[in-house]
């Protein structure tokens, strides 16, 4: 008995430049895979048993690939029962977010908990709170704050209680990471970077979250909702396995995920002990980070900061911060680079500023050639790229080193970044995409799990218009092409995630992974293009997913069994 399909559409966008469109595509229902692609009597020709199933005027393209996310955490930062108070998600300015404490602390039971994620010193010109700033809206209740570079989390006085600090005095600072503390040794209710802001987090997370892989669950479904059939957990520790295979193994779990391990764990180079189908759930590499958070100021740059009121006003030193900015000497990176490289590996390495890139370039380089890497497929990537250079890009292509761009920086922060945070010359130009393009290195994009929503189609509307939220074009040059656009979250993220042979194209023995959408973004207007394209749903392996079904069979898995697997950890994008 034939168990094959075929999808008849208004047109197929196969990223596949030797046939780039198709009007139906045959795929197997068992093996889960494409098995003729092309018009609808050349696909009945291969299964000519096959069920068709016409979608009318619906576009399908590849399903999207999400290359860098943390999709569990995020779950838990920006879905309900936690609060996402992010500029753009509603809170434009500080007040909105205080409107909010003032009316959660009156309205929610006594001693329940509250995390909120999203707070914003440049967009909202938040301050940088302290136990005594938020103790005045939560005078009794835990509740901490998590910065929306993800790198620093700000907590009240009754956090300083649950966490057991010995007079209120945190511990030694772990490595990595610090602690804010007053003159007299006791906590400021600040914690900054990864080890130091998980430690304070996933205490209030444990009291705030009850079902915390349902909240996991949500972001899958927030995902899914813009075309998202492939990501990443860029922060994974095994503590999140069970987690990850409880979603992976249901039904109509609609995103497939690849894990990088954080450096900074004992078992960062252990293999994935999982019997889950690796086309679901696989272990991919190993997570660095080199620098900070332009939004912070802690950023590796070699230019400092403009000494304009949003910069004072979100407490930035105005730098430049250079090397000391660095999370990591370059003999550290060496000493991690040589204890990994020979299990085999991939790396994905956090980097904003030029400084940094040219120390991570050089750790990479001399990495690759001490192993004998050099020209091999080795795909090490580096993540987010804001504030680096044309030149770098043209480097890293020659080193076969991947740009992982988070066009996020420019589509929120663009009309700050440029003539408020840097002079024009740099701001205009944040996040290079253009000059990654000409580079020939192999690049992509990403929403980085908590810290923007991730619009697929958002970041192809701003990668061919450069215009940030008030309407301006900026940094021209950047502009690219649509192809080169949505190459950067099909083929290119495939790549970088080592999926492409599977995903990220269409094209005969790849799985049958879709994302409908309601007209050809190809005729829609690149002003306005996220909006007037809509993602009507998904496929992944041929099967059509029903969200509500996924969230159904999640919510019906005792919690008590993930209390303790879905953790903060690695928050920091
Ligand atoms: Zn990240």
């Amino acid at each position: 008995m034939s168990n094959s399909r075929i999808i008849l559409a208004k047109s197929i966008i196969t990223m596949n430049p030797a046939q780039p469109r198709a009007e139906a595509v045959a795929f197997d229902g068992d093996s889960h895979l494409i098995t003729a692609i092309g018009t609808l009597a050349q696909c009945q020709v291969e299964a000519p048993d096959a069920t068709v199933i016409d979608l009318g005027d619906t576009v399908v393209m590849p399903g999207f690939v999400e290359p860098h996310s943390h999709p569990l955490v995020s779950g838990l930062a920006t879905q309900p029962p936690a609060y996402w108070i992010a500029p753009y998600v509603g809170f434009p300015t500080y007040s909105d977010v205080t409107d909010l404490f003032t009316k959660l602390d009156k309205e929610l039971p006594a001693g329940q908990a509250v995390i909120f994620n999203g707070l914003d010193r440049i967009l909202q010109q938040a301050p940088q709170l302290t136990n005594s700033d938020l103790d005045i809206f939560f005078p009794d209740r835990v509740a901490a704050v998590l910065d929306n570079s993800g790198h620093e989390v700000y907590f009240n006085s009754a956090t300083i209680t649950l966490l057991k600090w010995t007079d209120g005095k945190p511990p030694t600072d772990p490595v990595g990471g610090s602690y804010g503390r007053n003159p007299d040794g006791t906590s400021d209710g600040r914690a900054f970077e990864s080890p130091a802001v998980f430690t304070v987090a996933d205490p209030v997370i444990g009291q705030a979250i009850l079902h915390p892989l349902l909240s996991g669950a949500r972001f899958y479904k927030y995902m899914a909702s813009f075309g998202i059939t492939s990501a990443s957990e860029m922060t994974y520790s095994t503590t999140l396995l069970t987690g990850y295979e409880a979603l992976a193994t249901r039904t109509d779990c609609p995103v497939r995920i690849s894990l990088f391990h954080m450096s900074t764990e004992p078992d960062a180079g252990a293999k994935l002990e999982s019997s889950v189908d690796p086309m679901m759930l696989t272990k991919q590499g190993v997570k660095l980070w080199a620098d900070g958070s332009p939004w912070v100021g802690s950023i590796a740059s070699s230019y400092p900061y403009l000494d304009s009121p949003t910069v004072q006003k979100a407490e930035i030193p105005i730098g430049p911060g250079g090397e000391a900015m660095m999370n990591y000497t370059r003999a550290e990176l060496d000493e991690i680079l040589a204890k990994f490289v020979p299990m085999g590996w991939q790396f994905a390495f956090h980097c904003n500023g030029d400084v940094g890139l040219d120390i991570v370039l050089d750790a990479y380089e001399h990495a690759l050639a001490t192993n004998n890497l050099l020209g091999t497929d080795h795909r090490w990537r580096i993540e987010h790229l804001g504030g680096c250079r044309g030149d770098q890009f043209d480097r890293a292509a020659k080193l076969g080193v991947g740009l992982s761009l988070g066009p996020f920086q420019f589509i929120y922060w663009g009309d700050v970044l440029d003539g408020h945070m840097f002079p024009s010359d740099i701001g205009s130009e944040w996040m290079r995409w253009g000059d990654a393009v000409r580079s020939g290195a192999v690049y992509s994009f990403h929403n980085d799990g908590a810290v923007s929503p991730p619009d697929v189609l958002l970041n192809m509307q701003t990668a061919i218009t450069r215009m940030t939220p008030s309407g301006q074009v900026r940094g021209p040059g950047q502009i690219i092409s649509l192809d080169d656009a949505f190459k950067a979250q099909t083929i290119n993220a495939a790549h970088m995630l080592f999926r492409d042979k599977e995903v990220g194209s269409l094209e005969v023995g790849k799985y049958a992974d879709f994302v409908e959408l309601s007209m050809d973004p190809y005729q829609a207007d690149p002003a306005t293009l996220a909006s007037q394209v809509k993602v009507n749903g998904t496929w992944l392996g041929g099967h059509k997913i029903d969200i509500e079904a996924f969230m159904s069979e999640v919510e019906a898995i005792d919690p008590t069994q993930h209390k303790d697997t879905v953790t903060t950890k690695g928050k920091c994008c």
